[in-house]
């Protein structure tokens, strides 16, 4: 699928600015972005920003999903690598059911549907897993 960010006034999730790093950002290992949304989802939003990491300031890429999530990539030119980083919380999803949905007037569309609250950030997530 092909798309465009075309929004260039947008927020950034955290409000942060240019010299400001994500909430709870992270170095990972390459291993930790094969599983990561980047290869599951199309990111919401690219941000440079550049901020200080291990004493310099470093440019990184981030790459924004729908979740406040995200992955950042960093050039190491020198070194001819790159350096990935996670940011955002790392969802700890427990299932609600139909009627604790309900009273929370959250949709709920029936067996097929799954919503899921992180119990760290609060963050809903909604499945249909009938197709
Ligand atoms: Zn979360």
């Amino acid at each position: 699928m092909l798309y465009s960010l075309k929004e260039y006034d947008k927020t950034a999730p955290d409000n942060g600015t240019y010299n400001t790093a994500p909430p709870k950002f992270r170095k990972v290992e390459e291993k930790e972005i094969c599983t990561s949304l980047l290869f599951y989802y199309n990111p919401e939003l690219i941000e440079d920003r550049q901020f200080m990491i291990d004493g310099v300031f470093r440019k990184i890429k981030l790459f924004w999903f729908h979740d406040r999530t995200g992955v950042g990539i960093y050039s190491d030119y020198t070194n001819k690598k790159i350096i990935w980083y996670k940011f955002g919380c790392d969802h700890n999803f427990v299932e609600l059911s139909q009627q604790e949905c309900n009273k929370r007037d959250l949709m709920h569309f029936g067996s097929c549907y799954h919503v899921y609250e992180c119990k760290e950030c609060g963050y809903i997530n909604a499945v249909d897993s009938s197709g």
